[in-house]
């Protein structure tokens, strides 16, 4: 069983604890270690004041702001509903404890089958990489997970590595977290080199925000080592807004193409971020023109902290069919759940 978690996530990720001391830290990095990361400096660059937004020290405390500046730079100035600051602004409704909303909404703990290592559904192996993402966003499913205790690069990937070689059911390994792309590149090339002797591999899944909120990140170094990996590799990016484009992002998501990669998106239906039929047409639109294609529309994980976020079904299931009658079917992403115990995503429509 994954140990109970403090309310605070575990470690709070920082710049530093991605930088391969004593090299010289790369370009991405040096761009993490200038996110923003405190909400009165990240309002005041904004134009906005902190009194009136409802900005709570004390969710700060437990799990605390992080945007990249490029990211800051994509919200409007002086809009206190901007769709990409109300992800990552800590509010004081998240203090807010309520009935049903839990630490591990996902089942997450059930399915742990070695250190970092998370097993829900046939023929797949998760590993949460890594506790450390670019960014910080509010409703994250995993911000109580026990990253402290369970990340799977921390004994060099010994024990993940183990686990995946002896199922022979395995046939696609998800770099998940966290965010693994936070992971220094040697550090992902370690667990790649050893999964290159698992004969029953077949594909690789990278599940990252970090191409769309840290662009920087998809460098050369990256690329290659994309583009010399034995296995089809599908992306699944994560922007929930058509705003979080732009042309640094559209650069990067052209150079993982190049790689030869398969890019996806899944998003999270969020109130006050994309309830709207307007917002959910526009990012798949937007996502397209980037080579992007929908995958998921996620209904809200309901882990404690996140409850304002959340969009009743009724509502999910009316902006969803409104979306299919409005775009083409391949622009529709799935709108799910994820119920532990279940044997896939379950769709809602
Ligand atoms: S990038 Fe992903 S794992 Fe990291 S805080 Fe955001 S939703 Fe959570």
């Amino acid at each position: 069983m994954i140990p109970a978690a403090p309310l605070s996530r575990q470690p709070a990720p920082t710049a530093s604890a991605t930088a391969p001391s004593p090299l010289q830290p790369s370009g991405w990095q040096q761009a993490l270690r200038r996110a923003v990361r405190d909400p009165g400096e990240l309002l005041t660059r904004l134009g906005l004041h902190e009194a009136a937004l409802g900005v709570c020290p004390q969710a700060a405390a437990q799990f605390p702001l992080l945007a990249p500046e490029g990211f800051v730079a994509r919200m409007r100035h002086g809009d206190p509903h901007d769709p990409l600051l109300r992800q990552v602004l800590p509010l004081d409704q998240e203090l807010r404890l309520l009935p049903g909303f839990g630490l591990d909404a996902v089942g997450d703990a059930a399915a742990r089958s070695a250190t970092g290592v998370i097993q829900k559904y046939q023929g797949r192996a998760l590993m949460v990489a890594t506790g450390s993402c670019a960014i910080h966003c509010r409703y994250c499913f995993r911000r109580h997970f026990p990253y402290g205790e369970e990340t799977a690069a921390r004994d060099h990937w010994a024990e993940a590595i183990a686990r995946v070689r002896e199922d022979a059911s395995i046939d696609e390994v998800i770099l998940s977290g966290g965010d693994p792309l936070s992971l220094s590149t040697p550090k992902l090339a370690e667990l790649t080199d050893a999964l290159r002797q698992v004969p029953h591999l077949r594909r690789l899944r990278i599940h990252s925000r970090l191409p769309v909120v840290l662009p920087e990140r998809v460098d050369a170094a990256l690329l290659q080592w994309l583009g010399a990996l034995p296995w089809p590799v599908a992306f699944v990016l994560h922007a929930n807004h058509a705003n979080e484009f732009d042309a640094s992002v559209d650069a990067a998501l052209a150079a993982l193409r190049g790689s030869g990669a398969t890019l996806l998106n899944q998003a999270v239906l969020l109130r006050g971020v994309n309830d709207s039929v307007d917002a959910l047409a526009a990012l798949s639109e937007r996502g397209f023109a980037a080579g992007v294609l929908p995958y998921y529309l996620h209904q809200l994980d309901r882990v404690q902290g996140v409850a304002h976020f959340e969009v009743d079904d009724a509502t999910a299931l009316a902006l969803h069919a409104e979306l299919a009658a409005r775009l083409s079917g391949y622009l529709v992403p799935r709108l799910v759940r994820e119920i532990p115990g279940d044997t896939g995503k379950r769709p809602l429509r």
